[in-house]
């Protein structure tokens, strides 16, 4: 049985990809409320991982628990990947899985041909079948409240990278998810939009919201991170609050990639 206060537990992912395996049993957990940064070389398995919790991923072995939603009343769930089912019954845990999470993506991945308002209702109303008008209303203040009021009407091509990466994290917050996941989402942007969209990331945290997020910015990490989980080679290499993983990290490899870095 979880505490009360955790928002996600891992215990001993696995994932290959033919002959590559990609993860090598990782464990992780995210208390409610809090910031966990994945940091780590290219293709040490941290975008792997980070699909791995909504389902995007199906890992080989492992589980995956969320905790039970605060305010909304949900039961925890957990998801034993080691287990074999039917491809039904997995089907069914993954769809359950993904509904309790919400990733942002470094492409934004907005639907080209909808606007920004159809692009934050279209999960909430088509998918979560919750009613129009009040999801409308909702995504509108949303909207509002990063700035895009304006741009409810406007068609992702006629925004700039940052501001299709705050319809990207709006649309995410439209679905009251218990867990939001981020993908580097800074990564794709060019630096002067790069600020706005951390500061977005930055109040949510303040606010409260569980967050895993995958990120090469790693000042931006030591700000706002609670915790911050170095990977290398599909392991967790270390773990511990930023201050400590990034300014005084013990393990070698963790001292190398932070020295490149910061
Ligand atoms: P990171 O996010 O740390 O850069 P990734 O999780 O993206 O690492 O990738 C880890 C490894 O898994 C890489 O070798 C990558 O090529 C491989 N990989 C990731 N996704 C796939 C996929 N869908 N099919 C095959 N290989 C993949």
């Amino acid at each position: 049985m979880l505490p009360t206060d955790f928002a996600l537990q891992v215990r001993g992912v696995t994932k290959s990809f033919g002959a590559n395996t990609v993860l090598r049993g990782i464990d992780l957990d995210v208390p409610r409320g809090k910031v966990v940064a994945l940091i780590g070389p290219s293709g040490s398995g941290k975008t792997t991982m980070l699909r791995s919790l909504n389902g995007l991923e199906i890992p080989d072995a492992g589980s995956v628990t969320v905790g039970a939603g605060a305010t909304s009343g949900l039961p925890a769930l957990s998801v034993d990947f080691s287990t074999p089912v039917s491809k039904k019954a997995r089907a069914e845990q993954i769809s359950l899985l993904r509904d309790r999470s919400a990733m942002v993506f470094q492409q934004y991945n907005l639907f080209p041909h909808m606007t920004v308002l159809q692009n934050v209702i279209e999960g909430p109303v088509q998918v979560q079948k919750r009613p129009r008008e009040e999801v409308i209303a909702e995504a509108e203040a949303l909207l509002a409240r990063v700035g895009l009021a304006d741009k409810r009407d406007s068609y992702p091509f006629e925004l700039s990278g940052g501001q299709q990466q705050r319809v990207g994290i709006v649309r995410a917050l439209a679905l009251k998810p218990q867990l939001l996941l981020f993908d580097e989402p800074t990564s794709s942007l060019d630096p002067e939009l790069v600020d706005d969209v951390l500061a977005v990331i930055k109040e949510l945290a303040e606010e409260g919201w569980t967050m895993v997020i995958v990120t090469h910015e790693l000042a931006f990490a030591r700000q706002m991170a609670d915790e911050v989980v170095f990977m290398d080679g599909g392991v967790v290499v270390e773990r511990g609050p930023a201050s400590q993983v990034l300014r005084k990290p013990q393990e070698e490899r963790t001292q190398a990639f932070v020295r490149r870095l910061l």
